[in-house]
């Protein structure tokens, strides 16, 4: 099985080392992800100017680029073969409920799913979290059920583990998105040089975090397992929208 491994948290980030690690227990795996953090990019490619692919020692591929820039370079430039699965993470915080729109870790796996790769997103659930022994363990444990039972079309799970110990979690649960309360506002601070600057403020505490949310099952001690799918069309407003514009 071949597995590509991008992140949104950089290449040299203790996430995606951990998970290289863990799913080179149960495939081949080729690493290429952003040469700097480039969290919160969400789906965005460069346009404007062309990529580098460089080689780090540890043989780690990084791009001068965004998440969804490192899996469409590697799926349809980089690599020989189609791979069997694109896996991105483990992200350094949650992606839960209406962090998926802003997260580039979704984003990378997004990239596979749309390129035909079935694709995950893992995440880890904790104030500063940095032990991801445990989360390494359930990707490993993804990836060797996906070998085992590959889902016959792509597929994208965003998965989110909370902090702790492996032993501590109870087990899997298949979720839908919660929602979150309106983001907290910038805040306004003065530079060096004096100059009025703001900076974006930290996601709403949890809204839906109701019973079958991402958010219930993680604070429950499971990890959340949610399938995701792209189609933003809102179904449900289509007659009253055409109603509007008779
Ligand atoms: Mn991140």
């Amino acid at each position: 099985m071949r597995i590509l491994i991008s992140n949104d948290d950089g290449y040299f980030a203790p996430g995606i080392e951990a998970l290289a690690q863990a799913l080179g227990e149960v495939g081949e795996v080729t690493v290429v992800a952003p040469e700097r953090d480039r969290s919160g990019a969400s789906n965005s490619l460069t346009l404007d100017r062309p990529l580098s692919l460089r080689r780090a020692r540890n043989g780690f591929y990084h791009v001068n680029g965004t998440p969804s820039d490192c899996v469409h370079l590697a799926v349809t430039g980089m690599l020989e073969r189609l791979p069997d699965m694109v896996v991105s993470g483990i992200n350094h915080g949650a992606n839960m409920g209406d962090d998926t729109i802003y997260s580039g870790t979704v984003a990378a796996a997004t990239e596979g799913y749309l390129l035909g790769v079935p694709s995950m997103a893992l995440s880890l659930v904790g104030k500063s979290p940095d032990d991801f022994a445990a989360a390494a363990q359930v990707a490993m444990e993804l990836a060797r059920r996906f070998k085992a039972r590959p889902f016959r079309c792509p597929v994208l799970l965003n998965v989110n583990i909370p902090e702790g110990p492996y032993a501590a979690l109870k087990g899997f649960k298949v979720t839908r998105l919660g929602r979150r309360h309106k983001a907290e506002p910038v805040i306004r601070t003065q530079s060096p040089r004096d100059e009025t600057v703001y900076w974006i403020g930290p996601a709403g505490a949890a809204q839906d975090a109701g019973e079958g949310t991402d958010f219930a099952a993680v604070a429950d001690g499971y990890v959340s397992v949610t399938p995701l799918q792209i189609d933003l069309t809102h179904s449900g407003q289509m007659p009253a929208v055409t109603e509007w514009l008779a």
